[in-house]
Formats: structure tokens, sequence, C-alpha cells
């Protein structure tokens, strides 16, 4: 089973990834976390990548993004599924990325597209902290302490999630993202699930939604 999950800042898209690699047994693709992992490594694919996205703070091209996609399909058997979070994110990539799938012996079998309103996002990321010590990522709800449960660090907003920050990403996603959906759409291995609701609410769905192929 390859699950790509999509969806704009906010929607809680990595949470239900990792839920459904918790249920059935999936590697997690985050692909963030997965080109910081290789931004460690002391290769020249490792210090290309650290020098984009640690020192220059850019997005990575599509022919680094595709060698460590390469990477991970390499490492993992082929009953192995995989949970795709964060790939991919415009439709160039979109091309590349079943092609590599296919040269695995893979195909996209359902995209989860948790939607939620530009209001909604919004409302969401500006609660959005994180960790200064762990990392670990919280949604502060009103009143409460600005302290990590896990290890009592100090929580921090992030930087970029100011209201301009976030519009400007949400509105990259609108005009880049979107047209991947349309692209899946076309092909029928969409389920759109409305992300407003409780994590529990919206996993809920994405199980309903998986039932022909789970
Ligand atoms: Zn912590």
């Amino acid at each position: 089973m390859n699950i790509v999950i999509l969806g704009p800042q906010g929607s809680g898209k990595g949470t239900q990834a990792k839920l459904l690699a918790e249920k059935f047994n999936l590697d997690h693709f985050d692909t963030g976390k997965a080109l910081r992992q290789v931004a460690l490594l002391d290769t020249p694919l490792g210090r290309e990548v650290h020098e984009i996205i640690m020192v220059k703070k850019e997005l990575v091209p599509s022919r680094l993004l595709r060698e460590v996609l390469h990477i991970r399909l390499n490492d993992l058997g082929r009953e192995q599924g995989i949970v795709f979070d964060g790939v991919p994110r415009n439709v160039e990539q979109a091309g590349y990325f079943e092609e590599a799938l296919q040269e695995f012996g893979r195909k996209v079998d359902r995209v989860i597209f948790v939607d939620i309103s530009k209001e909604e996002s919004l409302k969401r990321i500006g609660k959005r902290f994180s960790c200064e010590d762990c990392k670990e990522a919280v949604i502060l709800k009103e009143g409460e302490a600005e302290v990590c449960v896990k290890c009592g660090g100090r929580l921090a907003q992030r930087a970029d999630d100011t209201k301009e920050g976030i519009e400007k990403r949400l509105s990259i996603f609108r005009e880049e993202t979107m047209p991947v959906i349309e692209y899946f759409e076309k092909k029928n291995l969409v389920s759109r699930i409305d992300g407003a609701q409780s994590i529990e609410k919206v996993f809920g769905d994405v199980l309903v939604s998986l039932g022909d192929i789970a």
C-alpha cells in the first residue's frame, strides 16, 4: 500500500500520516525529516543538501529530492507499504514521483487530501509552538503554560508562523499543490477528507476512505 497524504499547513496531515503508519505498519516518508537526515551524512549528497536546507535555508531542487526518494525506496522491501507525507508538492514532482515508484514496482494507491479552510489554517497555525529542547510540536490552547509536557523545555512560537508567512505558504499550496490533487483526481485516486474535525474523526474518515484497499 502506497499512500500520499497532502494538505495545507495546519491540516494535521503529519499526524494522520503517523497514525496511518502505526495502524498499517507503513514506513512514514516525511519529506522534511528525510532531507534533514540526509543532510547529516558525510557524503557529496549529504553535504549538498546540508548547504541548501541548513545554510541557505532554501527549498531543495527536484533533482536532490529525487535522489533522497530513491535512497529510501531502495532501502525498503517491495512489500513494505509507505505513507508519503509532503511529497509531491508540485506537478513536476508528481511526474517523477510516479516514475520513481514505478521503477521500484510500486504505484500510488490512494491520495488522501486533508482539506481545511484558509481561516482554519490561520487559526491553528497561530497557536503552533515547538519545544526549544526536544523540538516537540505543540498546539497551545488558550491559557496553557508555554512549557513542554515531554521534557519541561520552553515552548517557542515558530519564527515563520507570522500571519504573512502563513499566508505565503498557503498561497504556495493553492498554486502549486492543488494542481497535484487535480492531477490525481483525474486518475480517481483522491479521497477528500474534512480536516476541520477532531484528529480522531479525521482518522476515522481516512480509514473509511481506505476501506477498499486497506
Ligand atoms: Zn521538550
